[in-house]
């Protein structure tokens, strides 16, 4: 057996990530130690109740729940315990202890990411986190090192398992949200709280972080546009089905050439995509990154966007490579926000949309409904009129728009509300994808 170097390992956390990482850095030590050109060992775990039952079977005098003195004299520090405090107090300890972070953590990096990353910056320490978006499916490492000599234009996420499990199922069975969301949440797709999925908190990080290093600018979370999923119900659904779409929750990233120079939008809503877009057969919890780069085209990443084994592969990926820097030495890649794009407001995005209206049934409604859209400067792609279920004098108007700006749209679709032809809007979704 080769005689490598010994690197102190600090694990903060044994849930249901952590304790994965744990049973695999001990399983596949010799292999791992192989690979990263140094022993990985594992020094400590701290956690809050140390008689807590664990997933896998770990030696109990690893445990601590001092999580300071473990800290002190690790090489390298992998916070699992999510959350901002203490996660960020202890990432901050590590680095000024001369310790590489990795961290799956997207609430601290989305919200604390620049003070991190500075505070490594003036230590020459580094910070992983591939398993921060989308879980295990290889994406920060992409973004940060393969395309960093092209440009990405546009990146396109299903971030999100749960509310991709929950859509793809309504759109399946033509069920309706909450009897989906009680299933899920039955089946351990959703957490019994599950706003930060359904209402886009959790794919608003994601994007977030994703777009921070797409565009080398630092992208504040409050910068992102966020919508969730609760509006969508399965009338809904059927309209974007029989019109030939799938709506997903989607994180997009986008770079925008306008006249006064570049800017960057991030925006993380429930919108429309064909149905022959790769994007649509993301099934099931599963995530997907679609990136659109200048020189490299179209680029797919797709796989587990989240499960404690599956998280944990994109983890010791991080191990391995904060073990290779150390036993190589040199200064970390660390975080490029030089561009400092500007981040443009969702008032300012141009997309194609989709408008649901129910309106009276009458001559002359059809024409003030399309004066109505051409004075707002929304110009009408496809237009169909059924009748709205039994109602008597109710017909559907589903109206396809060329692409408009969000703000001219959403004050027509004002107008449109209060017209008196218009009995309901009953959706007004994005059209993403070409
Ligand atoms: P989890 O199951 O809730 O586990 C959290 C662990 O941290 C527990 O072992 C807990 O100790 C420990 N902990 C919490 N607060 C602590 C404190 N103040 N001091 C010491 N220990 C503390 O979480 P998880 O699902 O493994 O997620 C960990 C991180 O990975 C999060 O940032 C999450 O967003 C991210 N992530 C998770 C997944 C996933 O599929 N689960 C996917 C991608 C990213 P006790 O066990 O003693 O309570």
């Amino acid at each position: 057996m080769t005689d490598y170097r010994r690197l102190r390992v600090a694990l903060l956390g044994a849930g249901a990530v952590g304790s994965q990482v744990a049973a695999l850095l001990r399983q596949h030590a010799d292999e791992l130690a192989d690979r990263a050109g140094a022993r990985l060992e594992l020094v400590g775990i701290a956690v809050r109740d140390i008689d807590a039952t664990r997933d896998v079977d770990l030696p109990r005098e690893l445990f601590t729940t001092d999580a300071e003195s473990l800290i002190l004299g690790a090489d390298i520090v992998i916070e699992l315990m999510g959350g901002i405090e203490p996660a960020r107090a202890y990432v901050l300890q590590a680095i000024n202890s001369g310790a590489d972070v990795v961290t799956a953590n997207k609430a601290l990096l989305a919200t604390h990411g620049p003070e991190i990353f500075d505070a490594a910056d003036q230590v020459g320490a580094e910070v992983y986190y591939e398993a921060a978006a989308a879980g295990a499916i290889p994406i920060i490492r992409p973004l940060r090192d393969s395309l960093a000599g092209d440009r990405v234009q546009r990146i396109m996420g299903i971030v999100n398992g749960t509310t991709n499990y929950i859509l793809d199922r309504m759109d399946a069975e033509g069920a309706e949200f909450g009897d989906v969301l009680v299933d899920a949440q039955r089946l351990g797709y959703a957490e019994s709280d599950p706003t930060a999925d359904v209402e886009g908190y959790d794919a608003a990080q994601k994007a977030a972080i994703l777009a921070s290093l797409a565009f080398h600018t630092t992208v504040p979370l409050d910068a992102v546009h966020r919508e969730g999923i609760t509006g969508i119900d399965k009338s809904t659904m059927d309209a974007a089905r029989h019109a030939g779409y799938v709506i997903k929750l989607l994180a997009v990233c986008e770079r925008l050439d306008g006249g006064s120079g570049e800017s960057i939008s991030v925006r993380v809503y429930p919108a429309l995509i064909e149905r022959d877009h790769p994007l649509a057969s993301v099934h099931g919890a599963n995530n997907a990154v679609f990136v659109q780069a200048e020189a490299a085209g179209n680029l797919m990443f797709y796989g587990a966007g989240a499960g404690g084994v599956q998280t944990a592969s994109a983890v010791l990926g991080d191990v391995v490579s904060a073990a290779r820097r150390h036993i190589a030495g040199g200064v970390g890649v660390g975080e490029s926000t030089l561009a400092n794009l500007p981040i443009v407001a969702i008032g300012r995005v141009t997309t194609r949309y989709q408008i649901t209206l129910e309106v009276d049934d009458q001559p002359g409604v059809l024409a003030t409904v399309a004066g109505i859209l051409s004075d707002g400067r929304v110009s009408i792609a496809t237009l169909e009129q059924t009748v709205a279920g039994e109602e008597a004098n109710i017909a559907r108007l589903v109206i396809g728009t060329h692409k408009a700006l969000e703000q001219d749209l959403s004050e027509t679709v004002s107008r449109l509300a209060t017209s008196g032809v218009v009995e309901r809007v009953v959706s007004v979704l994005r059209v993403e994808g070409e």
